[in-house]
């Protein structure tokens, strides 16, 4: 039996979401802003620039040995072959090392999208009200049912249910939306500005490749000799950090409107895109709190 609509209370017109896709009734229009999640980008593979180096060397060193053999000199003809040997070496365990971390990334990234699409095809349609809902259960075996929701905010609402971190004891759908349109600090205007996430997986208005490598998401700090990799809780305050972020497109600056970070915080100036995550390494270290999964 359909569950019912919060607003009308009665069930008579109330649609699973995943059921609208099919039927031509509903308007193209409706059906879009109910679409699933779409599956996350996967982050390309990292070049070992350490063997790249060294394979660089190995062909000037070859040279020099080869301009010296014609020459008629004494030439050091096995130094480019342990450059080569050595810059081998590095490249397949920096691909190992590499294929470790894609896995581990591609795992938690395929883990959350489940999740998207399990709440996502757990909502119905009030066809008679024109609003979504969520039954009890729909996030998990206790979770609340759900007051009525605007179309426009399901997706948003899917998103809050499963990244939100709510305590236990707290209906899912109480926590409070990120904005949808923010006000860029230099410009003052709106229309192009969007979170640094969305900017960046747009493929209609690309943001242009320097800007895209300046915004990338943080990925783990490499071991150095000074210390060790970053621990998996640091990345995950700056990725929080990274993924509040906003774009104004028009004036190339990141910034934070009020209460992104934080309940209660304050808007940040323009941050350039040069800066940006520095601004988010820094803000990480200085312990701001961001609402995530804990
Ligand atoms: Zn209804
Ligand atoms: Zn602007």
């Amino acid at each position: 039996m359909a569950p019912a609509c919060p607003q009308c209370a009665t069930s008579y017109h109330a649609v699973p979401v995943p059921q609208i896709h099919a039927d031509a009734s509903i308007p193209s229009q409706a059906r879009a802003v109910l679409a699933p999640p779409p599956p996350e980008p996967q982050a390309p593979p990292q070049q070992s620039t350490g063997a790249s180096v060294l394979f660089v060397f190995a062909g000037l060193a070859a040279g020099a040995a080869l301009f010296s053999l014609t020459a008629g000199k004494a030439a050091p003809i096995g130094l480019p072959a342990i450059l080569v040997a050595i810059g081998v070496a590095v490249r397949s365990r920096s691909r190992d090392r590499a294929r470790q971390a894609a896995e581990q990334a591609g795992y938690e990234q395929q883990t959350r999208h489940q999740g998207l699409l399990r709440v996502w095809q757990a909502g119905w349609l009030c066809r008679g009200c024109g609003v979504a809902f969520f039954p009890a259960g729909a996030v998990g075996p206790d979770s609340a049912a759900s007051p009525a929701i605007e179309p426009a905010e399901y997706q948003a609402r899917v998103i809050a249910a499963v990244d939100g971190g709510h305590p236990p004891d707290q209906s899912p759908w109480s926590a409070e939306l990120p904005p949808t349109t923010a006000a860029c600090p230099q410009c003052a205007g709106t229309d192009h500005a969007l979170p640094i996430p969305r900017a960046l997986a747009d493929t209609v208005q690309p943001v242009g490749v320097s800007a895209s490598v300046l915004l990338a998401e943080p990925v783990a700090a490499k071991p150095t000799r000074r210390g060790p990799a970053e621990d998996p809780a640091a990345l995950a305050a700056r990725k929080r950090i990274w993924q509040a972020g906003w774009l104004c497109r028009t004036c190339l600056v990141a910034f934070y409107p009020a209460g992104s970070l934080a309940a209660g915080s304050p808007a940040s100036p323009a941050i350039p895109v040069q800066r940006f995550q520095e601004w988010v390494t820094s803000t990480a270290a200085a312990g701001a709190v961001v609402q995530g999964p804990s």
